[in-house]
């Protein structure tokens, strides 16, 4: 059977159930690389030049993981989504700069997703991607309805039971996952899910909320309503696609009564500085919810990070206690 490889970074965390079900359609098995470990980001970053950003890196470090275990590796170029809203320029030449820095690389099955250049580019390069495993365009075509029917139940799944997505697939894979206690108290995490489910470059930020005490809510939860009316309220018209996960979210929750929010970047993001901003002034003007933004870096010590969440807990704990006025 034909491996295919999947690296579980970027892209991984939104679309790896649709991936997964066009690739066994077809009749592909489907290989993901293990979770992140240091060891992961040292190769990935011995790959690329030093001011590459972290989750770059990281995947570049997935992508060797793979090498020696896969007759692909699915690497798509994802441009635009949504009709004049484009994705960050790392994203649009990822198949390119992994055959430049990974030689040894197997074949890349690359797709250019691009909606504003049409539906029969996109169904083309369906067909294109499908090739390698089958010549019929009715089994292409099958596999893709199929994948994008399990993407849009992941998508509700999510919404609906409020799972973050590795739990999420977990779930869809067969795994016992509870939904979360709607009465504990919830703190937001407002970020790229390449950030947030990442637990070795975040130093296991949800898994130290959930021991505090703390149901966490992210992006994913959202409706596309619901961010879409955060992102008009605080910036207007949207331009890139990622604004949705952290103007939106951020936006979001930080009127909807969660008990503090954590804004996630990472360093040397050029789009994150400015949207991370936006979502800052917007809990100084607002006043409500208490907000910390923490950046994480190839060198971000633990420590360093456990620290600063001790103390933003700790502030919204006096905050609760004294009724007292924000501090963000
Ligand atoms: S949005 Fe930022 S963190 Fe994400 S790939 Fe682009 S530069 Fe890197």
């Amino acid at each position: 059977m034909v491996k295919v490889g999947i690296p579980r970074a970027l892209l991984y965390y939104q679309y790896y159930p649709m991936w997964k079900t066009f690739f066994g359609e077809l009749g592909a098995e489907v290989v993901v690389s293990p979770p992140t470990t240091q060891a992961t980001l040292a190769v990935g970053s011995s790959r690329v030049v030093a001011d590459t950003c972290l989750p770059v890196k990281v995947f570049c470090g997935h992508v060797l993981a793979l090498v020696e275990n896969c007759d692909y590796i699915f690497i798509p170029a994802l441009r635009s989504v949504k009709s004049k809203i484009y994705n960050c320029s790392k994203f649009l030449g990822l198949p390119d700069m992994t055959r430049a820095v990974i030689p040894e690389c197997p074949p890349i099955l690359d797709m250019d997703i691009d909606i504003n250049k049409g539906k029969r580019r996109l169904y083309q390069a369906i067909y294109k991607l499908g090739r390698p495993f089958s010549w019929n365009p009715f089994k292409v075509r099958r596999a893709a309805l199929a994948a994008w029917q399990a993407h849009r139940e992941y998508k509700e799944l999510m919404i609906n039971e409020c799972l973050t997505p590795p739990q999420a697939i977990a779930r869809i894979s067969g795994a016992e996952m509870p939904s979360p206690n709607p009465n504990q108290p919830a703190i937001a995490l407002v970020g790229h899910p390449y950030l947030l489910y990442d637990e070795m470059i975040n130093h296991r930020l949800i898994h130290r909320l959930e021991q505090a005490g703390y149901r966490t809510l992210t992006p994913e939860m959202l409706t596309a309503e619901q961010l879409e009316t955060a992102i008009t309220r605080l910036t207007g018209k949207p331009y890139w696609t990622y604004e949705e996960e952290v103007v939106g979210s951020g936006g979001h929750y930080l009127e909807s009564g969660v008990e503090g929010a954590i804004g996630v970047i990472a360093f040397g993001c050029g789009p994150d500085s400015l949207m991370m901003d936006m979502v800052q002034r917007q809990a100084i003007r607002l006043k409500t919810t208490p907000f910390m933004s923490l950046t994480l870096e190839e060198h971000s010590a633990e420590a360093g990070v456990v620290t600063r969440l001790e103390a933003f807990l700790d502030m919204i704990q006096r905050k609760k206690r004294r009724g007292a006025e924000v501090c963000v």
